[in-house]
């Protein structure tokens, strides 16, 4: 399914789009231990579409602090973090040149 958060919003879990936990409860979160990414549960850290879309981008550089790293203020008051705005327009274009279906799916739900 062709789903991501939106442009603004606090972090959340990239996989079921659900606000993460908040930073007092940090144990909750689990990072993709490619890209550091915060989700909220195992099985989401290990999306496929996460690993299809954003997380090989997110994860290039090497050696140095990732961007998921810097993504630490979690839970409903925190502040939308730029990193997130990147997630749906590469979303977006992995979904068109390899998976032409989802993406007239995700334009269906947008209209
Ligand atoms: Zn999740
Ligand atoms: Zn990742």
């Amino acid at each position: 399914m062709a789903v991501g958060p939106l442009h603004v919003t606090a972090p959340v879990c990239l996989s079921c789009i659900r606000p993460l936990p908040s930073s007092s409860s940090s144990t909750q979160i689990h990072r993709c231990p490619l890209c550091r990414m915060p989700f909220c549960s195992p099985s989401c850290a290990g999306d496929a579409a996460h690993a299809a879309a954003e997380c090989p981008v997110l994860s290039k550089g090497g050696g140095g602090r990732l961007p998921g790293d810097s993504v630490t203020d979690f839970g409903p008051g925190a502040r939308p973090h730029p990193v997130y705005q990147c997630i749906m327009p590469l979303r977006c274009l992995v979904l068109r040149e390899e998976r032409p279906e989802g993406w007239r799916a995700m334009q269906v739900r947008k209209a």
